[in-house]
């Protein structure tokens, strides 16, 4: 099996190194991941200035081969799945930073993960918090290793956004929280006095049972299965129904 492993936090994220070590268990791994951090990018490609990659001294275990490249996690994917072929499997992470419920919509973790789908590729998202102290990756291990396991096996899910809280009391199958955020702007000065502002959200109610991001908060690994169809299908149905064309 040939994996490529990408991320957003940037090549010399210690998440990168935890998940390149675990994946070498399960078939060729090859590192191309952004050479500076990209978190919350989203799915942004870098389309008005060229690509390059470079290889990278920084030492991988098990002597996997990695790039770093001056883009997104989304350019990275794409670069890599053009210069080697035959990838079965794009994972993206380890995440320094829970990537549940509106996050989806930011994350470039996630975004490495679609990209691959977007290319026919299964993609894998794995994110975990950090706080004031860096993740306990060794704790994690034979809970990255046992998710990694169940999903490269199942066919039936392509696309898979995984979220490890700091201690797993075990795994759980969850669906994205779809709560009301605040979207609070938090304003500031920089040293010359001049206003600045830090974007941030919180949810504005408790996670509901059977999402990720209650999942986590109840110390289990939430893989939530997910698409890349964002139609509503109701309500196309229903607008097909009352006005099955528009204009002609
Ligand atoms: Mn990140």
């Amino acid at each position: 099996m040939n994996i490529l492993i990408t991320n957003d936090d940037g090549i010399y994220s210690p998440g990168i190194a935890a998940l390149a070590r675990i994946a070498t268990s399960f078939g060729n791994v090859r590192v191309v991941a952004p050479d500076i951090e990209q978190s919350s990018m989203g799915q942004a490609i870098t389309a008005t200035r060229p690509l390059w990659y470079k290889k990278s001294p920084i030492n991988f275990e098990n002597n996997v081969e990695a790039f770093r490249v001056n883009g997104t996690p989304s350019d990275c994917v794409a670069l890599g799945a053009h210069l080697w072929e035959k990838i079965d499997v794009v994972l993206s992470g380890i995440n320094m930073g829970l990537n549940v419920g509106n996050s989806m919509w930011h994350s470039g973790t996630l975004a490495g993960a679609k990209q691959a789908v977007l290319l026919g590729i299964k993609g894998i998202a794995l994110s975990t918090p950090a706080g004031d102290t860096e993740p306990d990756f060794k704790a994690l291990e034979s809970f990255v290793h046992k998710t990694l396991a169940l999903l490269l096996e199942n066919r039936d899910v392509n696309l898979t956004n995984v979220n490890f809280p700091a201690k797993p009391k075990g795994i759980k199958w969850t669906r994205q929280a779809v709560q009301q955020y605040d979207g609070v702007v938090i304003p500031g000065t920089d040293p010359k006095g001049r206003s600045n502002y830090w974007f941030s959200v919180r949810p504005l109610n408790p996670a509901e049972e059977g999402t990720d991001r209650w999942a986590v908060d109840e110390s289990y690994v939430s893989i939530t299965p997910l698409r890349l169809d964002l139609t509503h299908e109701k309500d196309l149905v229903d607008a097909l129904t009352k006005q099955p064309v528009i204009w002609e």
